[in-house]
């Protein structure tokens, strides 16, 4: 099973220390009580529209196109996947999954009650040494399905309760989960996507989901060109892309709205990861959120790194976070005016 994130909370706290204070969800003043509501009754997911347009089936077939010569995310390896030819990501144009489930590790606006709705994919476009999902996202442990396989899958995690598709490492198949949807939402598919990624998008992928996604959750791991090289098999362009993509995920669907009950609907979610030694730039991270795409923006400063698989043998990654290097993390995003962080709040 994929890990997940249970501990996320647990251990920002104890890292924060008494600086700061842990909101609880429900109880208290929390970013809850931040964020924009949208009643539930007047909420559709943005998909249904194109696909009542026909637009979406133009969509699915622009993106098919791209398998021919791949350049779905910036390392543009050019290969035809549609002839399972493979580039770095390793991946053919069918889908591979290695899980479905409720998952109840996400951000709270995703999980609720119900859950969020995880697939996860196999193989990636990034991989990172510190992956902690190696079997997954390196070995590409999973099994191929169809797309209608998949748009099934997709209902069934609805049906089971789930308020979102939470799409896990979806950059690489990316046209495979938008062939998916006629077939959900043949069967009633009406619970936004979540596309969950890396961070290392491909602009013109991320310009053809307009109108597809409701709700984009990327990774912004890096800042500086050469840690992303060193630490993402040879990335050296995540910053420049990471920031291209999710300035154009904000233009197409803004700050976070949530429902009623406090369950995102809409809107941008930022994750963060903070690595050892300021590997992860957080300083200049939160300082581009705040001046590019504004203080209202979502972001989740993330505490649970661990040296996982190849991490171990590359100083300073061979370490946890220490509890002073998380609270000078949170003091940066403050400083920077930061409103909308995700499990902390000012003391
Ligand atoms: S999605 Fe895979 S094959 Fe396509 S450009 Fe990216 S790494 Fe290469």
């Amino acid at each position: 099973m994929a890990r997940d994130k249970q501990s996320r909370r647990g251990l920002a706290a104890r890292l924060a220390g008494g600086s700061l204070v842990m909101f609880s969800w429900g109880c208290g003043r929390g970013i809850a009580e931040l964020l924009p509501v949208v009643p539930r009754a007047e909420f559709e997911p943005a998909y249904l529209r194109l696909y009542r347009s026909g637009e979406l089936r133009e969509r699915i077939r622009a993106l098919k196109e791209i398998y021919k010569a791949c350049r779905l995310c910036p390392r543009q390896c050019g290969v035809n996947r549609a002839r399972w030819e493979k580039g770095v990501c390793n991946s053919t144009s069918r889908a591979k999954i290695y899980s479905v489930h409720p998952h109840f590790g996400e951000e709270r606006p995703l999980v609720g009650r119900g859950g969020s709705g995880a697939i996860f994919f196999s193989n990636c476009n990034l991989l990172c040494c510190f992956c902690q999902n190696w079997e997954i996202n390196h070995r590409g442990d999973g099994a191929y399905v169809s797309d209608e396989q998949l748009g099934r899958m997709m209902v069934s995690i609805q049906e089971r309760g789930c308020h979102n598709v939470n799409l896990v490492t979806p950059t690489h198949i990316v046209p495979n989960i938008v062939a998916a949807l006629p077939y959900g939402i043949a069967r009633g598919l009406r619970v936004p996507l979540v596309y969950n990624c890396g961070g290392y998008e491909s602009l013109e992928v991320i310009k053809l989901l307009d109108g597809i996604v409701d709700i984009y959750l990327p990774d912004f791991k890096y800042t500086d060109p050469e840690m992303a090289a060193r630490y993402s098999s040879g990335a050296r362009d995540y910053p420049e892309a990471a920031a291209a993509a999710i300035k154009e995920m904000h233009r197409q669907v803004g700050n976070l709205v949530v429902d009623e009950n406090g369950i995102a609907l809409r809107g941008l979610m930022i994750r963060h990861l903070v690595l050892p030694e300021n590997v992860s730039g957080t300083d200049k991270f939160v300082k581009w959120v705040a001046e590019e795409l504004g203080p209202g923006t979502y972001v989740n400063i993330m505490a649970q790194y661990r040296p996982e698989n190849k991490a171990r043998k590359f100083r300073p990654l061979d370490r946890r976070i220490t509890a002073s290097e998380y609270r000078r993390a949170i003091r940066w995003a403050q400083e920077a005016g930061l409103k909308r962080l995700d499990g902390v709040t000012v003391g």
